[in-house]
């Protein structure tokens, strides 16, 4: 049922997994839950199906609602504690 081909930096086993993926677009920050990606068991490596990539797309493009909105908190890293 594997439909990634071995991991292109390791050669390991790459398994699918719904993950959170953040994308920016247009100078917005856009999250999306529960995507399927495949993860290298050894190295960690993600690769996104180009189908995956395409419907996500799709969603930004087409202006679709989301399911919600969520208030992100930003901080500037300006200086470390003493
Ligand atoms: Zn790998």
């Amino acid at each position: 049922m594997s439909e990634y081909s071995d991991c292109y930096y390791c050669k390991g086993i790459v398994k699918e997994q719904n993950i959170s993926r953040e994308i920016w677009w247009k100078g917005s920050l856009y999250i999306f839950e529960n995507v399927p990606v495949g993860i290298c068991v050894q190295c960690g490596e993600k690769v996104i199906k180009p189908k995956a990539a395409k419907y996500m797309d799709l969603l930004l493009r087409k202006q679709t609602e989301p399911r919600k909105t969520i208030q992100v908190p930003v901080y500037e890293y300006a200086q470390s504690p003493a």
